[in-house]
């Protein structure tokens, strides 16, 4: 059975920071709900304070700077889709906010709640580490920048301090010749993802691969990046990409996989799945590198 809660409203995010110190582990942030909702009817999580984060209306935009763009936290899925400045610069956001869930949970869903969560299938994680995205939290302590990499320490586990919350995610502009493409698969198309994966290469000049990401999702206890996938494909040019190079990526990516078999499917299909998908992501950032 559910109890009730009190619902708290802060004005600013340090207040909210503020509320979460004060009130500990009896309290929780609450962004869009999706999550936190069906943990909270099904009796997963125990809460006394809701410190609703939804009245923070500078923490929903999305700001471009020069050099960065800050997505905030309380940015929604669907609004991904519709800014254009952030869908001319990072495409591949748009292309995952096409495919996660449906317009509904889209319209309520944020960027920081998805990412705070936790969960190793959050399908905002592969392509914002890819694009070496980093997030900015703050405690009554001060603020911190990490890398999002470093975020995920394991399922529904994250670097979040005791009362910090993630106000923005910012990416770097990217240099120029930077491909960055995602690829997921699910059991339907409003279910999470059995596994995912993003690749980003960039290429110089010459059109040599001079750097490399390929990060997977849910097949890992927190979203993984494939190194070994990542070094078969520095170095070579883009026009010596051949069907033999990127099925050594999709099995360098398999063999990266760390998968758990659960309700959705096994562990094995899983690694499978993993390899079809850094294939095709690599083949896709690759053919529209050489456009
Ligand atoms: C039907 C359905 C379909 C779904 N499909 C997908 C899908 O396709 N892909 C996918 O990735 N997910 C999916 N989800 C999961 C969910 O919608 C996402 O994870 C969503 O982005 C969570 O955001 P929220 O704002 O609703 O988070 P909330 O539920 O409000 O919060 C989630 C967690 O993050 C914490 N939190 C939220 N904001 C902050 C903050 N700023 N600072 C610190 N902590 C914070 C909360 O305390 C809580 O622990 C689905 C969920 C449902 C119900």
């Amino acid at each position: 059975m559910t109890r009730s809660f009190q619902h708290l409203r802060p004005e600013s995010p340090s207040e909210a920071c503020e509320m979460k110190a004060k009130h500990g582990d009896h309290a929780v942030f609450w962004a869009g709900g999706t999550d936190l909702l069906l943990q909270w009817r099904r009796g997963a999580v125990d809460i006394d304070y809701c410190i609703d984060l939804s009245g923070l209306t500078e923490l929903r935009q999305i700001k471009r700077g020069e050099n960065e763009t800050a997505i905030g936290a309380l940015a929604t899925i669907a609004s991904l889709q519709t800014d254009e400045s952030l869908g001319g610069d990072f495409p591949v956001l748009l292309e995952m906010a096409d495919r996660f869930a449906t317009p509904q949970i889209r319209n309520v869903a944020t960027v920081g709640g998805n990412l705070c969560h936790g969960v190793p299938s959050a399908d905002s994680a592969p392509p914002l580490i890819a694009l070496d995205a980093e997030v900015k939290l703050l405690s009554p302590i001060g603020v911190r920048i990490l890398p999002l990499e470093s975020f995920f320490e394991g399922p529904k586990e994250t670097a979040l301090g005791d009362a910090e919350m993630l106000v923005d995610v910012r990416i770097r502009r990217l240099p120029t010749r930077t491909v960055c493409t995602f690829e997921r698969m699910a059991r339907s198309y409003v279910d999470i993802a059995l596994a995912s994966a993003a690749c980003r290469l960039t290429v110089d000049a010459e059109s040599r691969i001079s750097d490399a990401r390929i990060v997977l999702g849910a097949v890992a206890p927190i979203p993984l990046r494939s190194a070994g996938a990542e070094e078969l494909l520095v170095g070579v040019l883009l026009a010596d990409v051949t069907a033999d190079l990127l099925d050594g990526v999709g099995e360098q990516a398999a063999s990266d996989a760390r998968p758990i078999s659960d309700v959705r499917t096994s562990a094995a299909y899983r690694k499978h799945v993993s390899a079809v998908l850094a294939r095709r992501a690599a083949a896709e950032t690759v053919r529209r590198l050489g456009e």
